[in-house]
């Protein structure tokens, strides 16, 4: 991509209206735009970012055995006078009417229209388990939008869930999730912590949200250090071996960690003094056992290996991507800009022509943008007629992993200078060896 006929409105003022750092650099690299309060359109560069977060996500579900559809954003009120939940979600539900007169709403979540979708087609238990997801959009009027796309009021949701004959074998379902939540946050650079969440009538232990640390984030949580040095879950991990999937889980459990509506102080007291950590956090995902809340009165039922006909237990497992771009950028960045993690970066590598016009440095930044495109990489080239400092700075601003420098005075001797985002090291390579150093993180 050439910078030049590309579209990245960056910004060098800090916008007045944000007051965390991830709000300010997704305004001034360019991500996104707010169009309404809580509403934001995604500019090429955050829609990039988000697809690559979309695509990890995706990934670890669809490893963890979990299947894709999509379900619409524009759902009927009468699915959710099934379940009683019309008349109690309140007002963060946004009610449509259309031209018929009839209910609609803007989807806030998926659980009436999953049942109703499993109720139609499955009966009998040897169907199950059963996982399916999407990523779609959903709609909160939150009383108090705020951050950006930390807490919007339209916001992307990957949402699945997933259905059992019994609690026991739900709660399988239930490890797969964690486990995939586990290796998804931490493919996208984030030490994310499961902390037990409240289940409400439901009770039992069955619910987590996975939070990771950041000093704006809006929970206030407490724990035990030692989970920040857990090792995640291999890609070989094995998620039809439930003995090794528990073992994984009750490791990911052991230890002291609650937000502040489950805190014990009690408990966090017997956390040893040095690894006693409480801070502030940000939820990026929360999974959840809730039995046959919704089976049971929207008749989704199964027929078990006994004759017997019974509601399917159920759970749900939510992640939000749009949220998840802020957070990365909470956890990863400096005062010039973002430090994107290489998994999740809008381009691989950006290279800086800092004499565009000049025959050489043009020659040479063309040569490096067909190599390093040849090897699978996404590459931003800034081929714009400015000045070497404002080059510097976008580049630093918008936190591609890799820079390459190509000015007329190394060129001379055949090199040009990489340089890491994230360390600011710099070194002198020859043009031909350039492109081999750099991998994708994607
Ligand atoms: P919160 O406690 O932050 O309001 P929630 O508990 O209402 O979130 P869930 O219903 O558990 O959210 O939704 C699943 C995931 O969707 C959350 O973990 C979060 O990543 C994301 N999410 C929820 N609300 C928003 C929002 N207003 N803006 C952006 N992402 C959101
Ligand atoms: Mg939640």
């Amino acid at each position: 991509m050439r910078l030049s006929r590309y579209f990245l409105p960056t910004l060098r003022e800090t916008p007045k209206e944000a007051e965390i750092v991830s709000h300010r650099l997704m305004l001034r690299a360019g991500l996104i735009r707010q169009e309404a309060a809580g509403i934001y359109a995604w500019l090429p560069l955050g829609l990039r970012v988000l697809e690559k977060v979309n695509r990890i996500i995706r990934e670890e579900q669809n490893r963890s055995g979990a299947i894709e559809l999509l379900m619409p954003t524009i759902q009927s009120a009468d699915l959710w006078r099934e379940s009683g939940r019309y008349d109690a979600y309140g007002k963060e539900m946004l009610r449509i009417r259309d031209r018929q007169d009839r209910e609609m709403l803007y989807g806030p979540t998926n659980e009436e229209m999953i049942t109703e979708i499993f109720r139609a087609y499955v009966r009998s238990y040897k169907d199950l388990p059963l996982n399916l997801y999407h990523i779609q959009w959903k709609f909160r009027d939150e009383i108090r939008p705020r951050f950006g796309t930390m807490r919007s009021r339209e916001f992307l949701m990957k949402d699945a869930y997933s259905f059992d004959l019994d609690r026991e074998s739900a709660r399988q379902s239930y490890n797969k999730m964690f486990v995939a939540y586990l290796r998804t946050f931490s493919r996208m650079g984030l030490k994310a912590i499961p902390m037990r969440a409240d289940t409400g009538p439901i009770g039992g232990d069955l619910s987590h949200e996975f939070i990771i640390l950041a000093s704006t984030g809006e929970s206030e949580v407490f724990g035990h250090a030692d989970y920040l040095d857990f090792p995640v879950p291999s890609e070989d991990t094995n998620f039809d071996d439930h003995r090794a999937l528990q073992n994984i889980v009750d490791r990911w459990t052991s230890l002291y960690a609650a937000t502040s509506e489950m805190h014990d102080p009690a408990a966090f007291e017997t956390v040893p003094a040095d690894r006693r950590m409480s801070a502030r956090g940000i939820e990026v995902g929360h999974i959840f056992y809730f039995g046959t809340k919704y089976s049971d009165p929207m008749g989704a039922t199964v027929t078990g290996p006994d004759g017997q006909e019974r509601p399917v237990h159920m759970g749900s497992y939510g992640i939000g991507p749009t949220r998840l771009v802020a957070a990365i950028i909470e956890a990863s960045h400096d005062d010039q800009g973002i430090i994107w993690p290489a998994a999740v970066a809008p381009f691989d590598v950006a290279i800086l022509n800092l004499k565009s016009g000049d025959a050489a440095t043009d020659a040479a930044s063309a040569e490096l943008e067909r190599a390093f495109a040849a090897r699978g990489l996404d590459v931003l080239y800034d081929d714009r007629e400015e000045r070497p400092g404002a080059k510097f700075a976008t580049a630093d601003l918008i936190g591609v992993p890799w820079q390459v420098l190509v000015g007329p005075r190394s060129l001379a001797e055949g090199k040009v200078e990489l340089k890491h985002r994230a360390t600011g090291q710099r070194e002198l390579v020859s043009l031909s060896e350039a492109p081999g150093r750099i991998v994708s993180g994607g």
